[in-house]
């Protein structure tokens, strides 16, 4: 669903990815942890096309993300190209970015009537839905102002749902949240989990939930993973002396 072969990016002489190889099987739920500056977020960052890569190729879904292929030679990928891979892609930030002046349900409509071209009736109903599975049935003409910053993040998880992707980004989704609000946005997470075929990928902090959550861990360090496993071998024995010295820091 997702692979990385030998991505490099690099802001000036600081190189944050480097020659970075990742395939993410469909369905796949992988954590990315690591110290700050290694590059985690920068690899959400390449997926969404905020950024621009300076070597290497990124696929979504088979195809190549920022490049397409024409007469057997991949080119750069035109605006329409772009714009129809980064709908398999749905992204949740830290902080919610949710739109200040709508409320939760007109939130959840926006995209879908703009981008996908879905009658305001059928975004509305779309949108209820899937506010209703985020536990927020009650709250759908709540501004962001009116909700707790967990309701918040469970708008945002819905929202980007919206737009039916195929594989979810979550950028460190519970960091900005009060230490009792986190428990219910993991509990979205883990219900995504189990009820969509959806592949997700998650920059996190909680090493508790990626241990119970994820297929797989990546341990970033220098913008390489330096190592990566099942959940279970990864945080009980890793083998690698940058994995221990940043696990015996965080646990
Ligand atoms: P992490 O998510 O692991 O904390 P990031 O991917 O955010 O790390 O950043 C990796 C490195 O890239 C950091 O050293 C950061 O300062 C640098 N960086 C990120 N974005 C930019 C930018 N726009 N310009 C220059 N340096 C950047």
């Amino acid at each position: 669903m997702v692979r990385f072969e030998k991505v490099t990016k690099a802001y000036g002489p600081l190189v944050v990815l480097d020659s970075l190889d990742l395939d993410i099987a469909p369905d796949e739920k992988v954590a990315i942890i690591g110290p700050s500056g290694s590059g985690k977020t920068t690899v959400l960052r390449m997926l969404m096309t905020l950024e621009r890569i300076n070597d290497g190729v990124i696929y979504v879904d088979g195809e190549p993300l920022t490049h397409m292929e024409k007469n057997g030679q991949l080119v750069p990928a035109d605006q329409r190209h772009l714009r129809r891979m980064r709908g398999k892609i749905g992204m949740v930030f830290q902080h919610f970015n949710l739109f200040p002046h709508m409320t939760a349900i007109k939130n959840c409509m926006e995209a879908p009537v703009t981008v996908l071209g879905l009658s305001k009736a059928e975004a509305r109903e779309r949108a209820a839905e899937l506010l209703e599975m985020v536990g927020l049935g009650d709250k759908l003409d709540h501004y962001p102002s009116q909700l707790s910053g967990g309701q918040q993040q469970r708008v945002a998880i819905a929202r980007a749902l919206a737009m039916r992707p195929k594989i979810m980004l979550f950028d460190e989704v519970t960091s900005a949240l009060d230490p009792e609000l986190v428990g219910e946005v993991l509990n979205v997470i883990r219900k995504l989990g189990t009820e969509h075929n959806l592949t997700m990928l998650m920059v996190t902090h909680q090493m508790g939930f990626a241990k119970e959550f994820a297929d797989r861990v990546c341990f970033f360090y220098g913008g390489r993973i330096v190592e990566e496993g099942k959940p279970d071998e990864l945080f009980s024995a890793p083998e690698n002396e940058r994995t221990r010295q940043f696990l015996s820091a965080v646990l």
